[in-house]
């Protein structure tokens, strides 16, 4: 064993993600050796609770026994085969079931989120090519939104930070206006705006449909520009155009899937002229798909979008492929989730019922947080929550994540907005001391700012 800390190897071995390693000098990253629930344990034993469930993926708390014991009684079974020319029983299974939840099917596999962007992407142009359209090859995003960090990913991402160095690597798509009612023009309302940002997509449309593949956004909450929400409505218009022109929707619900908008999935919250909610394309899966504990994507697609591949001919068949594509112990693991999404309690709630009383809950915990007088706007969508903070201070990010590790939390605002997207499984005492912790962190970092003599070097704002 080394005598070095843990914190000084990682900073030479390993690269760390969204880091400009260099602040690393003088803020070591922290070392974790157990978590359990929502707690994750340091080097000293300090208790930290991940109020972001680890990057938005864990569902269930660390070390939930259901997913632990479907993973290692699948180690037990297969471990990992290939799936071309193989198949195995919970990658059926998880297809049969995520199908049944969606109604779309023919479940495509990768082992992260941007890899199910990349596969939505060259299936919807792929599927117009074989239909005889090759010319439909350009995609539309929107402002602000984020789908992954590979060069097809990052193409339709619209987070200049993430995007500006490798421009020339990428075919950027359009971007059009996001429905994020905080970008209405000064004065404007929240409904004008939403009209204004309809009738933008529907211009664009009617101008660029021949060459448009695929509209690929995040249903109901923009996570990485910092938990933008928006109204479903903007959804069913979506859907509406996409038919008119024939354009294909593609609905990352990455990290809104899985109960966090408060439904199973964000677009099932808009509901069509005909009572019935709206079907994409598409739709992206990771993140909770395995609870947060194996890396694991999905796409899902329509029959028609599948009947386009299905020919004699090797070159219309959709060719993508993964090493561990449909990883069998990752399949388990989600078989596991949906197991859990599913049961009830003694008194009848399933888990998105009692998010329903965990949500009400927090939400009076944190009503002084709502009533800071540097909190400019707040808002809350099933199990996720965002206060915009008025604070100029380009380091109150990095300052807060620093000042909340030090009080037990983990949290990371992006840019200005703190927020919060917990694991489901926080007590009343937890979801207390995180209250609590969010408001005294607050006042510290902002009187930390407000005392800064001038603007501190700049550090990125970072999911
Ligand atoms: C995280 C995320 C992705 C990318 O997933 P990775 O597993 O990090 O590649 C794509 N889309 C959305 C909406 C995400 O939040």
């Amino acid at each position: 064993m080394s005598a070095r800390s843990l914190a000084e190897r990682s900073r030479e071995a390993v690269w760390h993600p969204c880091t400009q390693m260099k602040v690393h000098e003088r803020f070591p990253p922290r070392a974790i050796v157990a978590a359990d629930g929502p707690w994750l344990i340091d080097e000293q034993g300090h208790r930290i609770l991940d109020a972001v469930s680890s990057w938005w993926v864990n569902l269930f708390g660390h070390n939930f026994a259901p997913i632990r014991e479907a993973i290692t009684d699948q180690l037990g079974r297969v471990d990992h085969i290939m799936l071309a020319g193989l198949t195995h029983p919970p990658v059926v299974e998880l297809s049969e079931r995520l199908a049944a939840l969606t109604g779309l099917g023919h479940a495509f596999y990768a082992s992260d989120g941007a890899s199910a962007t990349e596969i939505a992407l060259k299936m919807s142009a792929h599927s117009w090519r074989n239909r005889g359209r090759p010319g439909k090859h350009r995609f539309i995003g929107l402002e602000g939104g984020y789908h992954g960090e590979t060069a097809g990913a990052l193409s339709v991402t619209d987070i200049p930070l993430f995007r500006e160095a490798y421009a020339p690597l990428l075919r950027l798509s359009a971007t059009l206006p996001s429905p994020d009612p905080r970008r209405a023009a000064p004065g404007g309302s929240p409904e004008a705006h939403l009209a204004h940002c309809i009738a933008a997509l529907e211009a664009w449309l009617a101008e660029h449909h021949e060459e448009t593949a695929a509209l690929i956004l995040e249903p109901l909450v923009q996570g990485a520009t910092g938990m933008a929400m928006y109204d479903p409505a903007y959804l069913v218009a979506v859907r509406a155009l996409c038919d008119r022109y024939d354009v294909h929707w593609v609905a990352d619900e990455i990290a809104v899937g899985f109960g966090r908008t408060g439904t199973l999935f964000a677009h099932q919250q808009a509901i069509g002229p005909d009572g019935i909610a709206v079907k994409p394309d598409f739709i992206c899966l990771s993140k909770g798909l395995t609870g947060g504990v194996l890396p694991l994507s999905a796409v899902l697609t329509t029959d028609d979008v599948y009947a386009a591949f299905y020919d004699d001919r090797t070159v219309h068949g959709f060719l993508h492929s993964h090493s561990y594509t449909g990883n069998p112990l990752a399949c388990r693991a989600a078989l596991a989730v949906l197991d859990t999404l599913a049961a009830r309690d003694a008194e009848g709630r399933d888990v998105l019922a009692r998010n329903r009383e965990a949500a009400a809950r927090f939400d009076d915990l944190t009503a002084p947080l709502r009533a800071h007088p540097r909190v400019k706007a707040h808002r809350r969508i099933g199990m996720i929550w965002a206060w915009d903070i008025d604070v100029a201070e380009p380091t109150f990010a990095a300052r807060y994540h620093r000042a909340a590790m030090d009080a037990g939390l983990l949290l990371r605002p992006i840019g200005a907005t703190l927020y919060v997207m917990p694991p489901y499984v926080l007590t009343e005492a937890d979801q207390a001391f995180l209250a609590e912790g969010l408001l005294r962190v607050l006042n510290q970092v902002l009187s930390e700012c407000d005392a800064l003599p001038e603007a501190g070097v700049a550090t990125v704002p970072v999911p």
